[in-house]
């Protein structure tokens, strides 16, 4: 432990404090395996809340990123670059949407979404100056900027960093009686998870993104999803919102956009909505760089080429099914589709994942009493098998 002690004593002297993560120092990964510093190995159930997806390293995304980084990583949006337009036309193409705004986080992308949104209120829709509303619901994740966090239920996420952006309006989650009272002639867009990754994976009621979609239209308010953590695979779809057969007007994307390699996030619609920029409207220096382009175009590939989606769908209800057969009184229940599985105790949740790890199983609670089970979605029924064996043991010595 001598070597973990250190890099923890390092990390916590000069780093600031606001994480808390679980103590065990990574130094290489593959695959859904991680190794750290003293040379012990586990499973990842983490993956990186979603970005690793591809799994760790993936050998096709290491060689683009290799080969991309000897040519040339960065040329800024003042001059075009070769690899944009082919990460340009997978992405669109695959999500269907006329056209993409690419980010590097999952939180500019989120910010991409709600300036579209107003600019169409204001242009398009014909709210008037400074009144666009967006709706918003409870218990949200969207990200970590003033404006992002200014909308967030949480309370520790805002406690400090007021004052706050207005024109956010918040309903509960799967509520569509709530949403259609909030809609005003305003209301410019309903910005939502189609599951709540962050606040435990939360699904909503059947139907409820139906029938927001459908309010959306009616009232000629755009429907944004927030898929970053739920799509490209995660709960056995390609994106979440396919589970209810809507198509939203935005939709963003991150995370497992670039396998873990680099930071690319994007925000994607049609004409209508898109062609409210004009250039100097929005940017980012990294934003569309040749690097993160020529990555995330690979990544897109092989989630496709490698079945993912269909992966992740067959393993998560595998996954799903043994964990509804252990035998534990602290666990309520366990919910999830794919890949994406809560596991919910009556009680805190860190001691148990804290006892996974020392089994080699990576997992990290959320809200306090949820355990998330989120492997890279590469992993086989004979790894699932392994992971089950850690757990059943676990909470037989817990309870
Ligand atoms: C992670 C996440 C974000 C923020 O992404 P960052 O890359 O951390 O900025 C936004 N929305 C959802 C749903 C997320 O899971």
């Amino acid at each position: 432990m001598k070597k973990t002690q250190k890099f923890i004593a390092m990390e916590d002297k000069f780093g600031a404090h606001n994480y808390h993560p679980l103590d065990l120092v990574i130094t290489k990964a593959e695959g859904i395996w991680v190794e750290d510093v003293e040379g012990n190995r586990y499973m990842d159930c983490l993956a990186a809340y979603s970005a690793v997806n591809q799994g760790h390293c993936h050998p096709r995304l290491l060689k683009v990123f290799r080969r991309q980084a000897a040519k040339v990583t960065l040329t800024s949006r003042a001059f075009r670059n070769d690899q944009l337009p082919g990460f340009y036309k997978t992405l669109t193409e695959m999500t269907g949407y006329q056209r993409a705004l690419p980010m590097n986080s999952g939180a500019e992308a989120v910010e991409t979404a709600i300036k579209a949104a107003r600019k169409w209120g204001y242009k398009v829709k014909g709210i008037k100056k400074d009144k666009a509303e967006i709706i918003v619901c409870a218990n949200n994740f969207h990200g970590r900027t003033t404006t992002i966090v200014g909308f967030s239920t949480e309370d520790q996420y805002k406690d400090g960093f007021g004052p706050f952006t207005p024109g956010f309006t918040v309903i509960p989650f799967g509520d569509t009686k709530a949403l259609e009272a909030a809609i005003t002639p305003n209301t410019c867009a309903f910005m939502v998870e189609p599951i709540q990754g962050e606040a435990g994976i939360i699904i909503p009621p059947k139907g409820f993104l139906k029938k927001a979609a459908d309010l959306c239209k009616k009232n000629n308010v755009l429907l944004i999803c927030d898929e970053i953590q739920s799509g490209l695979g995660r709960t056995g779809k390609m994106f979440a919102h396919e589970w209810e057969g809507v198509r939203p007007d935005g939709l963003i994307v991150g995370k497992a956009l670039s396998g873990g390699f680099y930071p690319v996030s994007a925000f994607l619609a049609d004409d209508e909505v898109m062609s409210v920029f004009n250039p100097g409207d929005h940017g980012s220096t990294f934003g569309g760089n040749p690097l993160g382009c020529a990555v995330a175009n690979e990544a897109l590939k092989v989630i496709v080429e490698e079945k993912l989606v269909e992966n992740s769908l067959k393993q998560g209800t595998y996954f799903m099914d043994r964990l509804g057969k252990v035998k534990a009184k602290s666990i309520k229940t366990v919910r999830g589709t794919g890949l994406w599985i809560g596991l919910v105790l009556d009680r805190p949740a860190r001691p148990y994942c804290e006892a996974l790890m020392a089994e080699g199983m990576l997992c990290k609670e959320t809200h306090e009493t949820v355990i998330r089970i989120a492997p890279p979605l590469t992993i086989k029924k004979k790894d699932v098998d392994w992971a089950m064996k850690k757990i059943e043991k676990v909470f037989k010595a817990l309870g």
